[in-house]
């Protein structure tokens, strides 16, 4: 079970970075811009606006390029298509959800019938619930699993912020450009 957890959080985990060239609007250099770490973004998911984590500063004038990072994404990910298997393992992941509660309901209602248990039992109806995490799990594991795959063969992504409720990464291997999304 506890390596299970490991490999599972090793695979949702997510690499914050940036690995695309700005154009700094201070002194007009062009390039890589330092990343200085990440910060949360109290103003997260608000409508189609970029979120970006990664604190990245110009090489040249030390310049803030944050606004410049936020542009970027905004302008590269509309047009990248979040991958089909990311759609089914979402599908199969809201079967999942309705799936796993009707088949208790069924088995407690049968029993019911069958005399099994008392009315008492419906509290097992609250185990269904019990069941969704690994749902939850799951899908969260195998969209993650989409990151360590890259044409290149050296997968690297980078996780660059939100679009939406997208997220959006790079590969630093390749310049692949991936848009993910869970729920
Ligand atoms: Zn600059
Ligand atoms: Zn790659």
């Amino acid at each position: 079970m506890r390596s299970f957890l490991n490999k599972y959080n090793a695979a949702v985990r997510h690499t914050h970075g940036w690995n695309l060239e700005l154009t700094c609007p201070h002194c007009g250099h062009r390039g890589l811009p330092r990343y200085e770490g990440w910060m949360p973004d109290i103003a997260e998911n608000a409508g189609d606006r970029p979120t970006i984590y990664a604190k990245v500063a110009c090489t040249r004038c030390n310049g803030r390029l944050h606004d410049e990072a936020g542009r970027k994404v905004a302008e590269l990910f509309p047009e990248v298509q979040v991958p089909e298997q990311n759609a089914a393992i979402l599908k199969a992941f809201i079967l999942g959800l309705f799936i796993v509660p009707s088949v208790f309901a069924g088995m407690l209602f049968l029993g019911v019938q069958m005399g099994w248990w008392r009315y008492s039992a419906f509290a097992i109806l609250a185990l269904s619930a019990v069941f969704i995490q690994p749902l939850v799990m799951r899908m969260r594991y195998q969209i993650a699993l989409l990151r360590s795959r890259c044409d290149c063969g050296q997968p690297n992504y980078v996780f660059l912020g939100l679009l939406g409720r997208t997220s959006c990464y790079c590969c630093s291997t390749c310049g692949r450009l991936l848009r993910l999304r869970d729920l």
